[in-house]
């Protein structure tokens, strides 16, 4: 197995980063049944090669583009090799010893190695710590339960219904579905601009609240982003916060795909205010070279979260540890912090940091050659890893023509989004292995199809 991984990467660029199989032709080439007597390893090399590498979108070739990156490494690959070997599922101390005690170690590293508020340590005196979750999805939906439970304190059960959550409409829709699952009534979605980069004004925000307030609501959870799905868009964190405390209401932030970039100091301006917010969450497994999954979240205060999900049970705590399983929705739990422990220890934190810079700066010449171009427009500022851009002056049917032949070429794979109503191209460039000459295949890609764009649009 460890042959065939070291082999894929080593081909990874001669492979359609989509495949080009019709919708349906995976299942046709399975069995509808399992064999009743086992097949040998050969064999089973055989299907990875014939059966699934055929329906595999290459997320980790360098000229992937799409959505967000989800990088690999092989650290990270041995390490959760190791952890599948161990297979512990340490829900609580006793139940793996290592599984918690290495986690908060891990989370406490990680917050050092981004200038995170020492009140999220968990080494740190007071109520704060980190946990990981499976996904930004898992750490905004236990935020929103957390901050329940803190506004339902003392509260009659009926006042739920009057509880209002605030995000801007850049949000990830994790936010909605959060609010579906923890039957928030009152769902607000402040509208952003252009004009403000696409990122929550706070001003929106505080009248927004205090039109509820006057209507008898309860504002009680807000989530602002550090780089927002659509657009890499900052929400301003410590305004937001400014606004929040007013009405007592509790503040998550989600920087899944730019939590990493506060790795490098001089990114850190962008989460300048987390000092005050309730929780914060980012993805590894996104920009930090730490495979799939892996969000790391951290707390200010811990109450609300074992408030919300610690029950007691047959599992007796052990005095004075964590159990993880209080910080989470699922009882069990794998042992993710060991892909954080090998990654950490073998790049260190200096490499990871101006890892994020290469892929910055690599964008940033992305965005200058649009800049340039005179057929094409950025439709929101380069931020971190992200060029969000169009053709000048085209309607969404052309400029969706031009993402649908890009993406058929096979060589680049980039997605799009819709912003003000209008699509845009998003170029996302944050591979474990992109370097110059994968954006100059994609900016070529680029100029080949505008050019036949244009000639199949003459006359
Ligand atoms: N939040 C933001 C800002 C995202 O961009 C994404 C996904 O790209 C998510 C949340 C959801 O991430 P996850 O798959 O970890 O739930």
């Amino acid at each position: 197995m460890v042959d065939f991984i070291c082999d894929y990467y080593s081909r990874i660029q001669s492979l359609p980063v989509v495949p080009h199989n019709k919708n349906g032709y995976i299942k046709s080439v399975l069995p509808s049944e399992a064999p009743e007597e086992p097949k040998s390893f050969e064999s089973m090399m055989e299907d990875m090669e014939g059966k699934v590498l055929p329906g595999v979108t290459h997320w980790q070739s360098p000229t992937f583009f799409a959505w967000y990156p989800a990088n690999s490494s092989f650290p990270a690959m041995l390490a959760d090799m190791a952890a599948g070997a161990l297979n512990m599922i340490g829900f609580s101390h006793q139940a793996s010893p290592v599984g918690t005690e290495m986690e908060e170690v891990m989370l406490d590293w990680l917050a050092k190695a981004c200038g995170l508020p020492t009140r999220f340590h968990v080494g740190a005196p007071g109520p704060g710590g980190g946990v990981i979750q499976g996904t930004s999805s898992e750490a905004v939906l236990v935020a929103l339960l957390a901050a329940r439970a803190r506004t339902m304190r003392g509260r009659p059960p009926e006042d739920a219904l009057r509880l209002v959550a605030y995000a801007s409409d850049q949000t990830h829709f994790c936010y909605d579905k959060a609010c579906r699952i923890g039957a928030v009534r009152h769902v607000r979605h402040v509208a952003t601009t252009l004009d403000a980069d696409w990122a929550l004004r706070a001003d929106d925000l505080a009248h927004a609240m205090r039109r509820d307030v006057e209507d008898g609501l309860i504002p009680f959870f807000v989530v602002a982003t550090v780089g927002t799905t659509a657009t890499c868009a900052v929400d301003p964190i410590a305004a937001v916060v400014e606004v929040a405390t007013m009405h007592s209401a509790y503040v998550h932030v989600d920087a899944a795909y730019a939590g990493s970039a506060a790795l490098a100091p001089e990114l850190r301006h962008l989460f300048a205010g987390l000092e005050g917010v309730d929780s914060y969450s980012f993805n590894p497994h996104k920009w930090m070279l730490t495979n799939f999954d892996c969000c790391a979240m951290w707390v200010a205060d811990r109450g609300p979260l074992l408030e919300a999900l610690s029950i007691s049970s047959y599992l007796v705590p052990d005095s004075g540890s964590i159990d993880y399983k209080d910080w989470q929705i699922p009882l069990g739990r794998r042992f993710r912090a060991l892909k954080l422990y090998f990654v950490l220890n073998m790049y260190g934190t200096r490499a990871l940091a101006s890892y994020v810079r290469h892929h910055v700066a690599l964008a940033a010449e992305f965005a200058s050659r649009v800049a340039a171009d005179s057929r094409l427009e950025l439709a929101a500022p380069q931020c971190l890893g992200l060029v969000v851009f169009r053709v000048r002056g085209a309607d969404d049917a052309r400029n969706r023509a031009l993402l649908n032949a890009i993406n058929a070429s096979g060589r680049v794979f980039i997605s799009s989004t819709m912003l003000g109503g209008r699509l845009a191209l998003r170029l996302a460039v944050g591979g474990s292995n992109t370097q110059l000459r994968d954006v100059d295949v994609a900016w070529e890609v680029l100029q080949h199809t505008l050019e036949d764009i244009a000639g199949a649009a003459a006359p």
